[in-house]
């Protein structure tokens, strides 16, 4: 060959190799997922209590989903649907407390490692056992539901299975987002070729709700708005209701309250939270408050405590940003936040989560995806936790599992929802016997209707929601004669969704507490 035609058929050559990788650039995935984050702390979502710059900057410059739904809302559960892609009942793993999650099953992080992707999770994990899944090169995960101070951690450093335990000093939400940071910065230098997926998961905001020592003096002067409901009287809301323990009246205790010492604190920590707590609570004291007013100052207390650690996520999550920024990632990289489900903030005299009720199916979920997401969008469309793992391997191109219930937000995420896009939502709660004793329930949800079953044999009742009508949800619409049709609709589109989605007729023994007769 002529030299001059060479060296044109290598630059050729080179050309069609550097196009190749630039269609073949895989985003980079920062995975931000927290644990009880109600979805009315965060001002992209309600205005009412307090606002998050940081959260609102991934809101302004991407998408905010208003009906990002929890198919069973309390912690492991949420973090299995997410791992699988499935529903509690096709992954097995219903509620807290019980068997460990089975890491042997097949989950999606091992698939973006197959992808070319470095993988990594930080913070929390709670799945009832030491061991995350495959498809981690690097994991810090808190050990069960996590200290807010000087938490200890189970490091995998290589990924290989060789793990030990470390203690870090300071405040939660900060160590997680620096050994984050920490890690980005690594791989970076390592390997700036190879994307990354990082699962960067809060312990904050769960119970009990520990501010950092900076914000102890945040929202203190003020009087935050009670909802309308603090004094709810269950009156035409289901037994259930009335029977459930999770009223900031009487189930919140002094360790939530801080009316006790906080176990966790180093001296110099200490020194500094009961500078400000022991004269609150010397002032609480003497005041003697009894009745409605007594749960007013809990729910003061209780709310700006949530809050104040809700400042230290925002302000982290702008940290997270702004190294995006500075190592020019932000335009490569998708940033997604969402919370393993919402949170109740004194609606109905609550806290807690587990119903089917707003506060605590619908979680905060938005994303930020420059060049692809329209900045400003707001969807209605009905979305999950179960989504994230068809998600991820679409984004990194990997085939989705038949047997996957969840489905690609691809599409939505480019500003296009699919004509066939779901238009309900299947939802199942099982951990009764349980924590705040929330009876078993599973429903139908379409954005406006709620159809819900408590199916136990004491307890078996209908319940039908019209957010229209009744948004504080006070009401059971259930046999009123205007809403026949409705009913008949949900009744037969609930029936559709459990044969599709398999769900079995008994619940299975696993969906029991261990120990429990069957
Ligand atoms: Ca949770």
């Amino acid at each position: 060959m002529h030299l001059r035609y060479l060296i044109l058929a290598i630059l050729l050559a080179m050309v069609g190799v550097v196009g190749a990788q630039e269609t073949e650039k895989k985003p980079n995935i920062v995975f931000i997922f927290s644990d009880d984050h109600a979805w009315q702390t965060i001002s992209a979502y309600s205005d009412k209590l307090m606002k998050t710059p940081n959260f609102d900057r991934i809101a302004k410059d991407g998408i905010v989903f208003k009906n990002a739904y929890v198919p069973n809302p309390i912690c492991g559960p949420s973090r299995a649907n997410v791992l699988t892609g499935k529903y509690s009942h096709a992954n097995h793993y219903y509620r807290n407390g019980t068997e460990p999650f089975d890491v042997s099953q097949w989950t999606f992080p091992k698939e973006m490692q197959s992808a070319g992707y470095d993988t990594a999770i930080i913070g929390k994990w709670h799945l009832g056992n030491e061991a995350v899944p495959p498809g981690f090169n690097y994991s810090l995960v808190l050990v069960g539901q996590g200290a807010y101070y000087n938490p200890t951690f189970i490091e995998d450093p290589k990924g290989d299975g060789n793990r030990e335990r470390i203690q870090i000093t300071g405040y939660a939400t900060d160590v997680i987002t620096d050994r984050s940071l920490d890690w980005l910065k690594k791989q970076r230098a390592q390997d700036p070729d190879k994307p990354f997926m990082l699962m960067l998961q809060h312990k904050a905001p769960h119970r009990p709700w520990m501010p950092a020592l900076r914000h102890l003096d945040a929202f203190e002067n003020d009087t935050i708005p009670e909802p309308p409901t603090l004094f709810d009287d269950y009156e035409g809301m289901p037994r259930a209701a009335r029977l459930a323990d999770m009223r900031i009246a009487d189930t919140m205790n002094d360790n939530d309250l801080k009316l006790k010492r906080m176990a966790g604190l180093n001296d110099e920590q200490r020194a500094v939270w009961d500078a400000k707590y022991g004269p609150r609570n010397e002032a609480f004291r003497k005041m003697n408050l009894k009745g409605k007013d007594l749960v007013r100052w809990k729910y003061q207390r209780y709310v700006k405590d949530y809050m104040r650690c809700i400042l230290a996520m925002d302000e982290n999550i702008g940290r997270v940003l702004d190294y995006l920024d500075e190592a020019n990632l932000t335009k490569d990289t998708i940033v997604i936040y969402c919370s393993d489900q919402g949170f109740f903030m004194g609606e109905h005299g609550w806290f807690d989560k587990r119903w089917i009720y707003e506060e605590s199916l619908r979680t905060p979920f938005m994303v930020r995806w420059p060049g692809h997401t329209p900045p400003g969008t707001v969807s209605k469309d009905i979305v999950s936790v179960i989504d994230f793992a068809p998600t991820f391997l679409d984004i990194a191109g990997q085939p989705i599992p038949a047997d996957v219930q969840g489905r690609s937000l691809l599409p939505l995420l480019n500003g296009k929802t699919p004509d066939d896009w779901r238009k309900s939502f299947y939802y199942h709660y099982y951990e009764y016997p349980g924590w705040h004793s929330v009876r078993k329930h599973y429903g139908v949800v379409d954005g406006r209707y709620k159809l819900a079953y408590f199916y136990e044999m004491d307890m078996q009742e209908w319940l039908l929601v019209d957010l229209e009508a009744d948004p504080l949800e006070q009401r059971n619409f259930y046999n009123d004669p205007k809403y026949a049709d409705v009913q008949q609709r949900l009744h037969a589109e609930l029936e559709k969704l459990r044969a599709d989605l398999k769900v079995p007729e008994k619940d299975p023994k696993e969906s029991y507490p261990v120990g429990e007769p069957y």
